[in-house]
C-alpha cells in the first residue's frame, strides 16, 4: 500500500519556491501524477543564524535516476551496503516506525536520519525524497542525510563512481541522487 502526504515546503524549489515541475536530465513534466522522481537539495546553515541556504537542488525522474545509478561501480554499491548495515545495526532499531496519525516532516527532517544529529547543528546536509505527482512517498521515507555520514559516504566510493559523479555534477551542478536504494532498504512499519 502507498502511503503519501503533500509535498513539504522544505522539498520546494528554492527559485520559486514553488514545487518542482520537470526532470533536471530529460525534462519530463513530473506533475502528471503518474511519474515517479526524486528531488535532492543540499543545504549550508550560518552559524548564529536560524537560516539555510539550498547549494543545490534538483529533481529528476525515475528513468534518468536508474540511469544515473547504473554509473555507480559494483564495489561502491558493495561498500556502501556494509556501511549502511553497520549504521543501521549501531542505532539497535532494525525497523523503522513510522505512525501515519502523528507523523510530522518538519519534525522529521529536522535530524539525521542515520545519527539523529539535529540539522541547525550541523554546517551541511542533504535532503532526499521520493516523490509522485504532488505527493511525496512515505514508503521510501524522505531524509535527512548529516555532513558526517555524507563524509563516510564520500570514502566509500571508488574512483570510477566518483568520476561519474564528477561528470554528472559538471553537467547538472550536482551529484546524483546517489543511494537510496540502499539507504531505503530498511525495513518500514506503517502504524
Ligand atoms: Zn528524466
Amino acid at each position: 500500500m502507498e502511503h503519501f502526504i503533500g509535498i513539504p515546503q522544505s522539498f520546494h524549489s528554492d527559485g520559486g519556491g514553488k514545487v518542482f515541475e520537470h526532470c533536471l536530465v530529460c525534462g519530463k513534466y513530473l506533475l502528471d501524477g503518474e511519474t515517479s522522481y526524486v528531488i535532492e537539495k543540499a543545504m549550508k546553515n550560518y552559524d548564529g543564524y536560524e537560516f539555510s541556504s539550498t547549494i543545490y537542488e534538483y529533481a529528476i525522474c525515475g528513468n534518468c535516476h536508474q540511469e544515473l545509478q547504473k554509473g555507480m561501480s559494483e564495489e561502491s554499491v558493495s561498500n556502501m551496503q556494509t556501511y549502511y548495515q553497520q549504521l543501521v545495526a549501531s542505532t539497535g532499531k532494525q525497523a523503522l516506525m513510522i505512525d501515519l496519525r502523528t507523523f510530522d516532516v518538519d519534525k522529521w527532517l529536522s535530524k539525521c536520519f542515520f545519527t539523529e544529529k539535529p540539522v541547525v547543528e550541523m554546517k551541511e546536509y542533504q535532503l532526499i525524497g521520493q516523490f509522485k505527482g504532488n505527493k511525496l512517498l512515505l514508503n521510501t521515507p524522505p531524509m535527512v542525510i548529516g555532513e558526517d555520514v555524507i563524509d563516510d559516504m564520500a570514502g566509500l566510493l571508488s574512483d570510477k563512481t566518483i568520476d561519474e559523479m564528477n561528470g554528472f555534477k559538471e553537467q547538472y551542478l550536482g551529484p546524483p541522487p546517489e543511494l537510496e536504494e540502499l539507504i531505503y532498504g530498511r525495513k518500514l512499519i506503517f502504524l
